[in-house]
């Protein structure tokens, strides 16, 4: 479902070009869900916006259901991916409501199918109860399981999760592992998530996948080493 094929991603820095990714491989069956962990700044976050479409790639190759979505010539757009975010701050939209947020990236559905699908993600989710409320009338955990609603309302093929668990307090977070892990796998989604905590990535994914070393941004190597010899 989602092939990475030796990646890599550069930022410009103010002395050239800085390597976040060096290179990475990686390959996610259909259904299958992986946690990626890996040192703060080793480059998961920005391997999640590239697989998004958000962040060129210099090097490789990522395809999704066997289609090429990033090389280093050209991108398909984030909204032409079918792909689905879910972040560490839940990052509903404040003045919308519950219904309203998991309805967001419906409207191209008519009202009758909208509300169908919006009561159904409330349903998978468990908080039918609610579904009129505004997110600062919700405690984290349910808010984080709105914002996976609204996440997987369109049906996306691919789930990224990027540190979804990490700003909930210990008992919400072991609930919501299990309780979101069980909500992917009925709904048949392929997901890569980050998460920083072992124990949470085993009680979460199929399997865990280590970001490759080195892969801390390290400047490039200077194209002009001749001038060391003569500095
Ligand atoms: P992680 O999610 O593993 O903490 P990130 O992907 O956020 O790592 O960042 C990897 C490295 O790339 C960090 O050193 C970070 O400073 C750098 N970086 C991330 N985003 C940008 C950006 N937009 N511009 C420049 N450097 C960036
Ligand atoms: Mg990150």
């Amino acid at each position: 479902m989602l092939e990475l094929n030796q990646i890599g991603i550069d930022y410009d820095a103010p002395d050239g070009v800085a390597t976040a990714v060096a290179s990475m491989s990686l390959n996610l069956a259909r259904g299958e869900i992986v946690c990626l962990t890996g040192p703060s700044g080793s480059g998961k976050s920005s391997v999640l916006r590239a697989i998004a479409g958000f962040e060129p790639i210099a090097r490789g190759c990522i395809r999704i259901a066997d289609e090429v979505v990033s090389t280093p010539e050209g991108l398909v757009a984030p909204e032409c991916r079918s792909v689905g975010l879910v972040f560490q701050d839940y990052a509903l939209f404040p003045h919308l409501t519950a219904v309203q947020n998991i309805g967001f990236g419906l409207r191209k559905l008519d009202a009758d199918a909208r509300t169908r699908r919006v009561t159904q993600l409330l349903e998978v989710v468990g908080l039918q109860s609610c579904a009129r409320k505004y997110p600062h009338e919700m405690s984290g955990g349910q808010q984080q399981r709105i914002a996976l609603a609204r996440a997987l309302a369109p049906a996306p093929r691919l789930l990224l999760l990027d540190e979804p668990f990490s700003s909930l307090d210990e008992m919400t977070r072991l609930n919501l592992v299990t309780q979101v892990r069980s909500i992917l796998k009925q709904s048949g989604c392929t997901a890569l998530a980050v998460t920083h905590d072992h124990e949470e990535a085993r009680a979460f994914g199929d399997r865990t996948v280590a970001m490759p070393n080195p892969s801390r941004v390290q400047p490039s190597p200077d194209p002009f080493p001749a001038r060391a010899a003569y500095a």
